[in-house]
């Protein structure tokens, strides 16, 4: 008998941090001056220079670093008006920290269904767009899924919604050479260990808007400082503001700034690896029977840093025992069908904090839908691998 393969990467091993990046991070800790507005007269602090580096990386006019890309959220909603008891749509299929930042204000979420292939459904969308009461919505680009944000933004306008875009999976992606995070009004990032730049914590907001952003930079915790700020609007936008807007503390530090600059001129070739990771399992995998690929449409530039499939009406015993015979071959699966939340992966009904809601489609797709992780310290063979497993593993279910 054949020796059975067995995987034995590490599904959350990171790269390093690279030597640009930890130099930075040297000179940070030696001039000991950590906080974003301790800099020395005529100084830039990294903090103020990562805003102006990731401005000028999305194209957009401003931009805000900030704690987490939870914080994040948070702070666009606050700055876009939303208040205790407003509703506000997003979608049904993402993380807990999104419902979370909705709720956190107080808010409410309404959840949009979700389409098989794994984006906001825009139908479902232009009902509640209508029928909802919400003046917001807060899009996830869920596990880097973009929907046709053509459509997106003409159902948005057309109800009166201004759109958050969570990005926290989508930073270097783009629909139709539009970078994700530049459709809506806000685009917010997160830059923790598991997102596409590295610093263990930590977020980023882009906009075009002066009067949002100025709100966001004051929110953040300025500190009426926010002439130090280099991608913002001019200080008198922040003169009718700044006595009305509460100071809601979650700023970036010069240390973590520092490991991430380096990181943007770094991420066009790790989208690169991520990709062919990818395009390797999805190659693996074109022939398993039962099992759907998520198609990637044309006018989606994606970043492969995690691999969906669904393993459509298979029985939760069945999904099962397919997840224990995987880890056992060092296969580690997600599962967002799970009754009881697990790690990142729990769903609606998991949120009881918000109002019970009926999402019949997004309820079927989640129960057969499987995810990985794509570190890059994988290679294309390690790919192979992991996909050569799972062809197996789900033959023999
Ligand atoms: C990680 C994540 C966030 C929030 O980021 P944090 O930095 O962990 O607060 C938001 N949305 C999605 C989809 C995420 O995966």
């Amino acid at each position: 008998m054949d020796e059975i393969e067995v995987f034995t990467g590490n599904f959350t091993q990171q790269e390093p941090i690279s030597e640009a990046g930890i130099a930075a991070a040297l000179a940070v800790l030696q001039s000991g001056r950590l906080h974003r507005y301790n800099v020395a007269p005529g100084e830039m602090g990294e903090t103020a220079a990562l805003e102006v580096d990731f401005a000028t990386y999305t194209g957009a006019a401003y931009c805000l670093a900030v704690a987490s890309g939870g914080y994040a959220m948070g702070c666009a909603l606050r700055a876009l008006g939303v208040a205790p008891g407003d509703r506000v749509l997003t979608n049904a299929f993402t993380l807990a920290p999104v419902p979370g930042a909705i709720a956190a204000l107080g808010a409410e979420p309404v959840f949009v269904e979700v389409t098989e292939d794994l984006v906001i459904d825009l139908d479902d969308l232009a009902d509640k767009a209508t029928s909802a009461g919400a003046k917001v919505l807060l899009l996830s680009h869920m596990r880097g899924h973009v929907c046709d944000m053509d459509r997106l933004m003409d159902i948005a306008e057309g109800a009166g919604l201004k759109v958050i875009e969570d990005c926290a999976h989508t930073m270097g992606a783009a629909w139709c050479g539009v970078p994700s995070g530049r459709h809506g009004v806000v685009g917010c990032y997160s830059t923790q260990t598991y997102k596409h730049m590295n610093s263990g914590e930590g977020g980023l907001l882009i906009s075009d808007d002066p009067v949002v952003m100025a709100k966001m930079i004051l929110l953040s915790g300025s500190y009426m400082l926010y002439d130090r700020h280099r991608a913002a609007p001019p200080p008198e936008v922040f003169e009718g503001l700044k006595y009305h807007t509460p100071n809601v503390s979650g700023r970036m530090d010069n240390l973590r700034a520092a490991i991430l600059r380096p990181q943007i001129a770094e991420l066009p070739q790790k989208i690169t690896r991520w990709n062919a990771l990818y395009r390797a399992l999805e190659a693996g995998l074109s022939a398993t029977p039962g099992l759907r690929i998520i198609p990637r449409p044309q006018e989606e530039a994606f970043v492969g840093s995690s691999f969906q499939f669904l393993l459509p009406d298979w029985t939760e015993p069945r999904i099962l025992s397919l997840m224990a015979r995987c880890a056992a071959r060092g296969v580690e699966l997600k599962w967002f069908g799970a009754e009881e939340p697990v790690a990142f992966t729990s769903r609606h009904e998991s949120w009881r904090y918000v109002p019970a809601q009926l999402l019949p489609r997004t309820d079927r797709i989640l129960a057969g839908l499987l995810d990985l992780r794509l570190p890059l310290t994988f290679s294309e063979v390690d790919a192979a691998t992991i996909a050569r497993i799972l062809d197996q593993e789900i033959r023999r279910a």
